[in-house]
Formats: structure tokens, C-alpha cells, sequence
């Protein structure tokens, strides 16, 4: 189909291509679908991290408090909501934060998927070829017999950064030979990371589209190799929608409802898709129809968007429409959706949003200033949503709404890199109030 043609169908494709700040509303949002998952998937989730659970607290002591539970806090944002107590999109909900920056391992939502999936293919491998049953005390695969099975095999993933923090120490750490393939908008302080972790990181001066054939073509060549590919792979979908499952729970423990009511709204930054799409089929399946999902997305990376508004979805990249892909939110920086995203999200996504970089930065200060909470540029996204969402859907905009900025990353990241992006969101913050 030519570009002409689809702008036709689709005139808001225009507003992508000169990188405008978009809202896009899913046509096919809440009709009827058959989904290749079923609550049933994500309960087969929550039992195979309830069994690894000992054995993370053992080896990964951070989890230890939890009892091996990889979960985040939902916390209340009084004084950042401050920022929406404007006349013209006054925010009348609550706002909260889902703290993935906190969570364990790998400081980020990478370590909900990435994590899970790791543990997946250790467990095959450990009741196929080792001792384990299913009903044994996980830890023992801490054991130095079990290391030395997981030594044979190896496991491969490319990634723009955190995919490959969380994967990458989580397969060392079973002893699994680890090599993780980096495009270029990799941060170097997560290849420092990763090396230290006896991970073997291959750097490419490419996007991360490009970079996945090299990494998939690698792993395929080895029988003895996994491949944990971030464009369709069921079980890092699975690991993430596990999410709405403990979230129900903060809401219950929080007297957060979700009735006709009492709707919540859920931002979720999107790269690929895997991870915000993951999460809102579990929001979707756990929660019910009340739940409404937001991605947001760079304006030189609406890669998902694209893809839903085309129906094209991974068959269209942001590169055909003429964008650079270019973006400072590193998390983001994926040009082609995943397999999975378009085709799940076809009826479960409310909409999405496209931001321009210095948006985040901003809410990464603010956020910082008021809250004392700091995420990377990426996992600010979600509060680019609110403003749109609020303006085009006045349904939403009621004292008994609740708002959800889903934070995606940040506690692992260095004191250096932290004071950068916090000084770039003040400057552009007094350059805004300047220009009032
Ligand atoms: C990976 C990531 C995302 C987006 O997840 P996708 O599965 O790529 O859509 C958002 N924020 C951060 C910090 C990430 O690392």
C-alpha cells in the first residue's frame, strides 16, 4: 500500500509524519476478539514465579524482604498532581505512580518479562535434563550441580538496554553462557553493567531493528541456545501482564475501585510494545472492562501507534513514514512494533499519545523536586498522557477516576546519569516559565 493511499485512510498519519504531539483513539477499542491468551496463561505465570520465588531470594538477597516476590510499589502522587490544578485541564482524580523503577534485579518493568523468561527455560531445562520436580524447594538450582547443567546451555537477547540488564543477570546467574547484542542508543553504563556481570555484550552502531536479525540468527545457529526475542515472544508478554494481578491487590489493600464509576486510566511508555501491551492484557483480564490503557510513544518513534492505526502493525516501521527514530528515551527507541502488540491491543487499547522528548525530561525533574522519586527519561512517558486524555475524554476527567503512570525504569541508574537528565528537565522547566 502506498504511503498516499494510507494517509488517505488515515489522515492522522500526516500529523505522525511532521512529528506532531498526537492523541489517537482505537477504533476497535472494547468490540468482541478472540485472544491467543486467556487468564488461565497469565495464573500459569503467577504459580512458575511463585515456585522460582525461593530461589530468587537466595541468589538475589535485594528480594529477600519480599520472600522472592519481584513486585513494585503503587503510590500516591499528592504533590505532583499539584501540576495538573490548572483551569484549562484540571486533573479531578488521583494520580499515582506504579514504581517499576524499584523493582529488583534490573531496575526496571524488563524485569517482569525478562526475568520470567529466563526462568522458564531454566525450569525445562532443569526437569528434563536435572533433578528438579516440580513440588522441590526451587534454591537448590543455586547449587553448583545445577550450574554446571545450566553451563551447556546459553541464552541470547538483543536489546536497546534494560531488556538486556534483566535478562542478562538473571541467565549468569543460573550460569547460563550470556550474550547480550546492544543497538546503539545503549547506555554505556549498562554495558559497564552487564560486563561486570560476566555478560559477553556485543555493541552495534545500529538501531535495535536491525540489530534483532544478527541476535536471532546467532542463537538460531546453537540447538543449545534460547533466544528471547523482544518482537513476539509469548513468555515475556506473559511475565509482564502477572503485573495486573499483584496490582489488584495494591488496589483492594488501597480502596482504589474499578467499576463503571469509578474508572482507572493507565499510561504505559511503549517501545516495542511487549511490555505496555503485557501489562493491559492482564489489566484487561484481572480488572474488567473499567480499565483503560494509554501508551505513549516519542514523537520520532510512534512505532506502535503506527502500526494499530495502519493495522500494519510490525508490517510498518517508523522509517517508512520518514522519521528518524531517533529519541532520548532509550527504552522507547524501537522503530518496528512486535509481533505480539497490534494484534493483541487490536480491541483492549483505548489510545495513544506521541510526546516530543523535552516533555519527559520535565517530568523527570518535577517528579524528582516533588515526589523525590527518580525514573530514566523512558519511564517518564506516562505522564504525557494525562493532558491529552483529559482534554478528549471528559469521561474520564471525574473526582472518582483513578490515573496510573506506569514508571518503567531508573533505580539502577548512576548518580552521573541522574544529575544530567534532572539539570536538562530544571533548565528546560525555567525556560517554560520564561516564556509565560
Ligand atoms: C522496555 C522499556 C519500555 C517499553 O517496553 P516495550 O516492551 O519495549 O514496549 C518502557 N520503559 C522502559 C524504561 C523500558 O526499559
Amino acid at each position: 500500500m502506498s504511503l498516499e493511499t494510507l494517509i488517505t485512510e488515515n489522515p492522522q498519519i500526516e500529523d505522525l509524519i511532521n512529528q506532531q504531539p498526537t492523541f489517537w483513539r482505537n477504533p476497535d477499542y472494547a468490540q468482541k476478539a478472540t485472544l491467543p491468551f486467556s487468564k488461565t496463561d497469565i495464573f500459569d505465570a503467577v504459580a512458575r514465579l511463585d515456585r522460582f520465588a525461593p530461589y530468587l531470594a537466595t541468589v538475589f538477597p535485594e528480594t529477600a524482604a519480599t520472600n522472592g516476590i519481584i513486585e513494585s510499589p503503587l503510590i500516591s502522587l499528592n504533590h505532583m498532581q499539584k501540576i495538573w490544578n490548572q483551569p484549562a485541564h484540571e486533573l479531578a482524580g488521583h494520580l499515582y505512580l506504579k514504581a517499576d523503577n524499584a523493582l529488583p534485579i534490573s531496575g526496571s518493568i524488563k524485569s517482569r518479562g525478562g526475568i520470567y523468561e529466563v526462568l522458564k527455560f531454566a525450569e525445562e531445562i532443569a526437569i528434563a535434563h536435572g533433578s528438579l520436580a516440580y513440588m522441590y524447594d526451587y534454591s537448590i538450582l543455586a547449587s553448583t550441580k545445577f550450574r554446571k547443567l545450566f553451563a551447556d546451555y546459553s541464552v541470547i537477547v538483543a536489546s536497546t538496554g534494560n531488556l538486556a540488564l534483566s535478562v542478562g543477570i538473571v541467565a549468569t546467574t543460573f550460569g547460563f553462557k550470556t550474550t547480550v547484542y546492544m543497538s546503539h542508543d545503549a547506555r554505556q553504563w549498562k554495558k559497564d553493567k552487564l560486563r561486570a556481570n560476566n555478560v559477553t555484550v556485543k555493541e552495534f552502531n545500529t538501531n535495535f531493528s536491525a540489530v534483532m536479525p544478527k541476535a536471532r540468527a546467532a542463537a538460531a545457529s546453537d540447538p543449545n541456545c534460547h533466544f528471547v526475542d523482544d518482537e513476539g515472544s509469548n513468555d515475556l508478554f506473559l511475565g509482564y501482564a502477572v503485573a495486573a494481578v499483584r496490582l489488584q491487590k495494591q488496589l483492594k489493600a488501597q480502596q482504589i475501585k474499578v467499576d463503571q464509576e469509578h474508572p482507572i486510566i493507565v499510561y504505559l511508555p511503549a517501545g516495542v510494545g511487549g511490555s505496555p501491551s503485557g501489562v493491559t492484557f492482564g489489566l484487561k483480564t484481572i480488572l474488567g472492562p473499567h480499565v483503560h490503557a494509554i501508551f505513549c510513544e516519542p514523537t520520532h518513534v510512534p512505532s506502535v501507534t503506527l502500526g494499530m492505526m495502519t493495522q500494519l502493525n510490525n508490517r510498518i516501521s517508523v522509517y517508512d513514514i520518514g522519521l528518524d527514530g531517533l529519541t532520548a528515551a532509550d527504552g522507547l527507541a524501537v522503530g518496528r512494533p512486535s509481533r505480539l502488540a497490534g494484534k493483541v491491543m487490536r480491541t483492549l487499547l483505548f489510545g495513544s499519545v506521541t510526546f516530543p522528548d523535552n516533555d519527559i525530561y520535565r517530568y523527570v525533574a518535577q517528579l524528582q523536586d516533588m515526589q523525590h522519586i527518580t525514573v530514566e527519561p523512558s519511564a517518564a512517558a506516562g505522564f504525557t498522557g494525562i493532558t491529552p486524555t483529559i482534554k478528549n475524554m471528559p469521561a474520564f476527567n471525574t473526582p472518582n477516576a483513578t490515573h496510573i503512570v506506569w514508571a518503567t525504569g531508573g533505580s539502577m541508574m548512576p548518580k552521573s546519569e541522574r544529575n544530567t537528565n534532572y539539570a536538562k528537565g530544571k533548565a528546560l522547566l525555567t525556560d517554560t516559565l520564561a516564556h509565560v
